[in-house]
């Protein structure tokens, strides 16, 4: 069992520490959020004062940060120096390939080992241990994160060298976004027609409309009892941070000169729908921008 330091303790990060825990590991965790410490500590983890603090006799940290800013901060020179030799660092915040590669650079030449490990599966499969992890890194240090990301997640991929997890966590949001804006679309229309929401999604998931919004995650309040839409928008994944990534996908386009235009598209809705107050609801409550009766 290894000691492990949790930065960042929110939506995502609470359940996937709790769920290290409950497989035997010793978690500190810190968080700015003095809710969110409570929750680890009712859990069985320990509390922190400071990140340093948490991470000093850790051998293995983990962090589930909003951006990349957050993520360059935390791993500063002073954090770095502050760990001890060889400890792995794993970061599944979903963050830009150019930071992730800046600060996994920095971490190796401090004797540290490091990986970008973004996720997918939502709140939902953070609490359930389910999560997909998408690792970039090199082969050794995926191996020797892989039995900690198992603890927290079904399926551990290893996408390539550092920064090509977050590359291809970026075209999977990307892809997430445009099909939840077409499934908010296409149930919209069927309700203004007089379907009812719950049967015309049903009728979509066995057919070729299927996909995961549909099966998971139903962006129309009450047909999905667990889906944020049933709860008001809260708590999921935030708009605000589903319009970040889009940008990331817009401008990792810009680099390799790449055409994306429904992501694109994907993005001016997301940033419409923050900028008129909603960056902290559900991303699934952008079928309110297109149904202001919801
Ligand atoms: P969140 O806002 O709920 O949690 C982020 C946490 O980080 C907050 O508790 C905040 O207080 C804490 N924090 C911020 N700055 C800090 C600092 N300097 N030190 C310590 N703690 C700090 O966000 P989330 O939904 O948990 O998402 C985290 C990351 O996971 C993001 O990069 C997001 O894109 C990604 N992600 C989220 C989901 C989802 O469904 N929510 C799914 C996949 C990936």
């Amino acid at each position: 069992m290894s000691n492990i330091a949790f930065i960042g303790l929110g939506n995502m990060g609470g359940p996937m520490a709790v769920n290290l825990i409950k497989k035997g590991h010793d978690v500190v965790g810190f968080d700015l959020s003095e809710e969110a410490l409570k929750i680890l500590v009712s859990e069985g983890g320990q509390v922190a004062e400071s990140a340093v603090a948490a991470a000093k006799d850790a051998d293995v940290v983990i962090s589930m940060l909003p951006s990349g800013k957050h993520v360059a901060d935390l791993y500063s020179e002073e954090f770095i120096n502050s760990l001890k030799p060889n400890t792995l660092l794993i970061d599944s915040s979903t963050i830009d390939a150019v930071t992730a590669r800046t600060v996994a650079e920095l971490a190796v030449s401090r004797g540290c080992r490091m990986i970008d490990a973004p996720v997918s599966g939502g709140t939902a499969g953070a609490k359930a241990g389910t999560l997909t992890f998408i690792v970039g890194g090199k082969q050794d240090d995926y191996e020797k994160a892989r039995p900690i990301l198992k603890c927290m997640g079904q399926n551990i991929f290893h996408a390539g060298e550092s920064g090509a997890g977050q590359v291809a966590k970026i075209c999977n949001n990307m892809l997430l976004a445009i099909h939840m804006i077409g499934t908010s679309e296409a149930i919209n229309l069927g309700v203004k027609h007089g379907l009812n929401p719950q049967i015309l999604s049903e009728i979509m998931q066995k057919s070729s409309g299927k996909n995961w919004s549909l099966d998971v995650y139903n962006p129309y309040p009450g047909v999905m009892e667990n889906a944020p839409a049933s709860r008001n928008y809260s708590g999921g994944f935030a708009v605000d941070l589903m319009t970040k990534d889009l940008g990331l996908a817009a401008e990792a386009g810009l680099e390799t000169k790449t055409s994306t235009p429904l992501g694109n598209t994907a993005l001016n809705l997301y940033r419409m729908w923050s900028e008129s107050g909603n960056g902290k609801t559900d991303f699934s409550s952008i079928i309110q921008f297109l149904n202001r009766d919801l």
